[in-house]
């Protein structure tokens, strides 16, 4: 069992595999994209491998793949593949935007994907291309009927935003009425990838729920799976679910069972804090297996209470200039 510093149990990797993205969510990154990393800069896939290998025997049980956009980088089905036997995973399931995803359905469903989150801000049209400045709305929705027709559980993302879509929550929380989806609403946090102002999340969980309650005053309470960084409702008689994640209200590190791996090979500890150790540096730099096991177990002994304490170590504090897209959102 892989235990942390504070008797918490680590067992979930987010691997980012690139810092590139087709779409432009203006929350996430500025509208010429950011410095794109250089091929060197990216850990391939066989340091990937390695390394998630390497976590797995240590005890991690759970990796999503993510970025970036996963299907932007090439032949990323042959490294889910490829993860997808690793001895000892129990599960593998990935993040995406959904635009080039679709035509991959099949074969996530039978390396055994059972899981995948798929972002959606909104069901306008027009605001879906106001909101990533691209016009891809119709591919995320043929993703989302792609993977419901393949029976792999689809949970939506939706980052709420004042000015920017909160009038799509209602209509949002109404698609789980016939679609046996789970609707995540996620408080707006500050990796817009140019350090621009953020004041904190306007909309924080306690306002989205009031917002569905006020149309929904029977909205009920369902249990919270293990290590959930959602808080879950139900809508009664509605087939799908609804989740409420803090994530700028940082109200569930005390259960923290996660650990991140950007796409240039830096672990973090928290979403919060700016990288706590090179995995890739020590491959390229000759390290044994068990040099590396080491290094991990040293970063993993040192991590921050929560994700408000990551914050305030960051050498680049206050201002973030981060894109959630590479640090694996
Ligand atoms: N490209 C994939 C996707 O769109 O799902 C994976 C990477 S994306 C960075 C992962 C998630 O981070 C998306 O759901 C996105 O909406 C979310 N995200 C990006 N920037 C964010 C921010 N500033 N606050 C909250 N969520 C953010």
């Amino acid at each position: 069992m892989l235990l942390d510093n504070h008797g918490r149990r680590i067992t979930y990797l987010r691997l980012a595999v690139t810092d590139k993205c087709n779409l432009r969510c203006f929350y996430c990154m500025p509208e010429e994209g950011l410095n794109w990393l250089s091929r060197n800069e990216l850990m391939t896939y066989e340091e990937m491998l390695r390394v998630c290998e390497l976590l797995v025997k240590m005890g991690i049980d759970k990796i999503r793949i993510t970025g970036g956009e996963p299907f932007v980088r090439k032949d990323i089905m042959q490294l889910l593949t490829a993860l997808s036997k690793l001895d000892g995973l129990k599960e593998l399931s990935l993040t995406t935007n959904g635009v080039l995803t679709a035509p991959h359905v099949a074969e996530l469903k039978a390396i055994g994907v059972r899981s995948v989150n798929l972002s959606l801000d909104t069901l306008d049209a027009g605001r879906f291309f106001a909101i990533t400045r691209r016009d891809e709305f119709a591919n995320v929705m043929d993703t989302m009927h792609e993977l419901l027709k393949h029976d792999i559980e689809v949970k939506i993302n939706t980052v709420v935003m004042a000015g920017k879509n909160t009038q799509d929550i209602i209509p949002l929380v109404e698609l789980t009425k016939e679609l046996p989806v789970s609707v995540r609403f996620i408080e707006e946090m500050p990796f817009n990838g140019d350090g621009h102002s953020y004041s904190g999340a306007l909309w924080d969980y306690v306002r989205i729920f009031d917002e569905i309650r006020n149309v929904y005053p029977d909205i009920q309470k369902i249990p919270d799976p293990l290590y959930s960084t959602a808080y879950n409702y139900q809508i009664p008689g509605h087939s799908g679910s609804i989740g409420i994640i803090a994530a700028y209200s940082r109200t569930f590190c005390g259960t923290c069972n996660r650990i991140r791996i950007t796409p240039q090979g830096t672990l973090k500890n928290c979403l919060y804090d700016d990288g706590v150790l090179n995995i890739k540096d020590l491959m390229r730099d000759g390290k044994s297996n068990t040099s590396i096991v080491d290094s991990l177990r040293v970063a993993f002994n040192s991590r921050e209470k929560d994700g408000w304490a990551a914050e305030r170590k960051r050498k680049e504090n206050p201002n973030f200039h981060e894109s959630m897209a590479t640090i694996g959102g």
